[in-house]
């Protein structure tokens, strides 16, 4: 049994929900025996793009984690090619409401990215994130968190 805290909150709460701002999609995540892989914040120019803000809260999980209970077509996908990796990413989002997502690279089953802001209920603590990524482009403004902070997207974290 691990000790780290992390853990133990997603074996408390092995199945979560989440849902766009209109409702008409919906899903659930198992996270029973495996947690997210990480949780991060980025600070990259796509993601502020993506979602309108000044950074974005990602979880990244394997996609087989996630299972859309409610309107999976209503997502709409915007292939990304202009990523830093080179990779495309595909974006989707809620074409009724706007909402991002879940975010995968093409041609990958093995991780994606679920944007942490559609999770249901407060999730500040069961998805707190562990390191923010790309820095370079961090809002000044942004008070320090206490994570690590990387100024690009470290190889281990980089999806592959
Ligand atoms: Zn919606
Ligand atoms: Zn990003």
């Amino acid at each position: 049994m691990s000790t780290d805290n992390q853990t133990t909150t997603f074996e408390a709460r092995p199945l979560q929900t989440g849902s766009c701002l209109c409702g008409q999609i919906a899903y659930e995540i198992t996270l029973s025996g495996a947690p997210p892989k990480f949780i991060t914040l980025c600070h990259c120019i796509n993601c502020k793009k993506w979602g309108g803000g000044g950074f974005s809260w990602n979880g990244f999980i394997s996609c087989d984690q996630i299972r859309f209970t409610k309107g999976e077509e209503h997502l709409k996908a915007y292939a990304d090619s202009n990523t830093g990796s080179g990779r495309t990413i595909l974006r989707r989002f809620c074409s009724n409401c706007g909402s991002p997502i879940i975010a995968t690279i093409l041609g990958r089953t093995d991780i994606c990215g679920i944007t942490v802001g559609t999770v249901d209920g407060d999730v500040s603590e069961t998805w707190k994130p562990q390191l923010e990524v790309m820095c370079k482009d961090r809002p000044v403004w942004l008070p320090d968190t206490g994570l690590k902070q990387y100024e690009t997207t470290p190889e281990e974290y980089k999806k592959n």
